[in-house]
């Protein structure tokens, strides 16, 4: 699949056209962003990590039935995916108390809370990314009502999936984000599941296994990525 004009160059990853005009190549940089865009470095080796570590979850999720963007592994930094048409907003699923929600309710972070909460939030950068409800995302015509129901029913049962696979390897799924896009009429998963997109804590120690490592200057941060690769059985 021929890599042709660059489309988008988001925080962390860069998005091609391909000679199929229903294809897109990613790739994955090794920019790191946090506070949207505010803190920023470059982080050896974790597009790679990255790039390797979504693919495999990708496939996982697929094996169990949820649809998602992804066609295949291209190189080292590259994927090759279905081209779709975004819906503006993140999907966050929470199953412990942290970071935003724990601000804004002014609580501690590590609470467990009693069922896992779904959130959206409106994609916008400049307006760092507001929380919104599903009224919202109808009112504005960002998703229909059917589609409000497919994220959530999807986000929930990826949580399901997810949280248990993490279990096994020792980790906790404290929360994600996920996106979602239109192709040929239905709802799929696109962007990308890596430990830029969630919280993991070992599941004994409570040690932080992702961006938080380098939001709060932990250190760390490609190698905690790694071993929770390595947990998970992914081969990078
Ligand atoms: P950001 O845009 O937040 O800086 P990235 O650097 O991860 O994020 O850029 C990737 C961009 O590609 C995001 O805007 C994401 O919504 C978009 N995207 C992800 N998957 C697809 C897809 N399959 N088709 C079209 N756009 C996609
Ligand atoms: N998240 C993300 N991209 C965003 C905002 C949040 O991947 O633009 C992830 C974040 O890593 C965490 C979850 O979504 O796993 C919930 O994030 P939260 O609302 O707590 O915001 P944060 O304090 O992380 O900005």
């Amino acid at each position: 699949m021929d890599k042709r004009a660059e489309l988008y160059r988001g925080k962390a990853k860069t998005v091609f056209a391909t000679d199929d005009p229903t294809r897109l190549v990613i790739e994955y940089r090794d920019d790191t962003s946090a506070f949207d865009g505010a803190k920023v470095a470059q982080l050896a080796g974790k597009g790679e990590t990255n790039n390797r570590f979504n693919a495999a979850v990708m496939q996982r999720l697929a094996a169990e039935g949820v649809e998602t963007h992804f066609e295949k592994l291209l190189g080292p930094t590259t994927s090759l995916v279905k081209k779709l048409d975004m819906v503006p907003v993140e999907c966050v699923v929470r199953n412990r108390l942290a970071g935003s929600l724990a601000k804004r309710l002014g609580r501690d972070e590590g609470e467990e809370l009693k069922q896992p909460v779904f959130e959206f939030f409106y994609k916008s950068d400049a307006l760092h990314d507001p929380f919104i409800n599903d009224d919202h995302v109808r009112a504005f015509g960002w998703a229909t009502n059917l589609e409000v129901e497919v994220m959530r029913t999807i986000t929930l049962r990826v949580n399901t999936l997810l949280k248990e696979a993490f279990a096994h390897a020792g980790i906790l799924l404290v929360d994600f984000k996920l996106e979602f896009g239109r192709f040929e009429g239905r709802l799929l998963l696109g962007d990308e599941f890596s430990p830029d997109g969630c919280r993991l804590w070992d599941a004994k120690t409570l040690e932080k296994l992702d961006k938080d490592r380098f939001r709060r200057d932990l250190g760390g941060v490609v190698e905690a990525y790694q071993e929770v690769a390595r947990r998970l059985g992914v081969a990078l």
